[in-house]
């Protein structure tokens, strides 16, 4: 699959009638990569390009010196693992070119935004801020919010406080970390939320401010380094359900994937299906993790008593895939997995 990148190298500078005064400082750099989504759409017309839907926000000027690369022009439900890996060896090219530049910002649709974040958060190795931006309404709804949330994106992408605090995601004035943060609203734009842990900070109309940072590891504290791979492991995810017979995992299986994540019920208990097709993959000797699909709290104890499952703990199932998928280009021994699991 080859990503359409179409290097739109813009800068958007202030064409001033009379020099600054020498005296004033450069304005910050920042990279707005941009991929598609309800940030660049417009109800009953085509996607908008990247810099047009960037130089719709002239005000982003007063911030930074804006470059513009438009990365993808997709619906983030189109989006894949090729983008994740193309987006992460993207941005470390940035970063590893350009010492100068502050931040990069990415647009994105929201639907898979905080997979994206997650991955990124685990693979782009520089404490530089990568701020994931997106809306909920189209650029030509009333009370579009794009606008607004593509600004505190680069105000956040340009804070000394953002740096250090791994990939973020910037929508309605939130700042959410990329390990808490979930979609949990079809329509409010207040939709990003981290069901436990709350934002990680605000970006009020007076300042960006940070209130707590992520203690696990990510970006420059991250083993996980994509640079020299072209692909990621294929993991699969199934959810358990009422009377769940089990051969959906038992077709995985038959499909040898390097992974499975089966989204138990909480505390990893699951039904007697999921059990059989969880022994299926055991038997197939298919690394196996299980993760509750309840948002809250973690999985305690070993609820696969002492069998070589992986345990989540409180990675949510689609995260835990992507973890999976990382963790895998490390190894395939359950103990190491679960180190893994544990830490990150
Ligand atoms: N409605 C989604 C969005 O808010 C579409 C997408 O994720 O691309 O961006």
């Amino acid at each position: 699959m080859t990503l359409s990148r179409t290097v739109v190298s813009l800068t958007l500078a202030v064409i001033s009638a009379t020099p600054a005064p020498a005296q004033e400082s450069a304005k910050p750099e920042v990279m707005i990569l941009t991929t598609g989504g309800t940030i660049a759409s417009r109800v009953g017309a085509p996607m908008t390009e990247g810099d047009s839907l960037v130089g719709a926000v002239p005000q982003l000027l007063d911030h930074a010196e804006i470059r513009v690369e438009e990365f993808s022009r997709i619906g983030s439900s189109q989006m894949t693992p090729a983008h994740w890996l193309g987006l992460a060896k993207r941005i470390g090219e940035l970063f590893g070119e350009d010492s100068a530049l502050t931040g990069v910002v990415v647009t994105h649709g929201t639907d898979t935004m905080e997979e994206t974040a997650f991955f990124l958060n685990l693979t782009v190795r520089d404490r530089r801020p990568v701020v994931l931006v997106g809306s909920m309404r189209s650029a030509n709804e009333i009370s579009a919010d794009g606008p607004a949330n593509l600004l505190n994106a680069v105000r956040v992408g340009v804070s000394a406080a953002a740096i250090g605090k791994g990939v973020l995601v910037v929508l309605n004035e939130d700042v959410s970390a990329a390990r808490d943060v979930w979609k949990t609203d079809n329509r409010r734009v207040d939709t990003f939320q981290s069901p436990e842990l709350g934002y990680i900070g605000v970006a009020d109309p007076d300042t960006v401010l940070f209130y707590r940072e992520p203690l696990r590891p990510h970006t420059t504290a991250s083993e996980f380094d994509v640079t020299g791979l072209d692909s990621l492991p294929t993991v699969e995810l199934v959810y358990d359900y009422t009377g769940f017979d089990g051969s959906a995992i038992e077709e995985i299986v038959g499909r040898a994937p390097d992974g499975i994540v089966v989204a138990t019920f909480a505390g990893g208990r699951m039904s007697a299906g999921a059990r059989r097709g969880v022994e299926a993959a055991l038997e197939a000797g298919i690394p196996l993790v299980i993760a509750s699909r309840v948002p809250g709290g973690r999985i305690v104890g070993d609820p696969a008593a002492d069998e070589p499952i992986v345990v989540a703990r409180d990675l949510p199932p689609h995260k835990a895939r992507i973890l999976l998928m990382l963790a895998l280009t490390r190894s395939r021994e359950v103990a190491e997995l679960q180190c893994i699991f544990d830490t990150y």
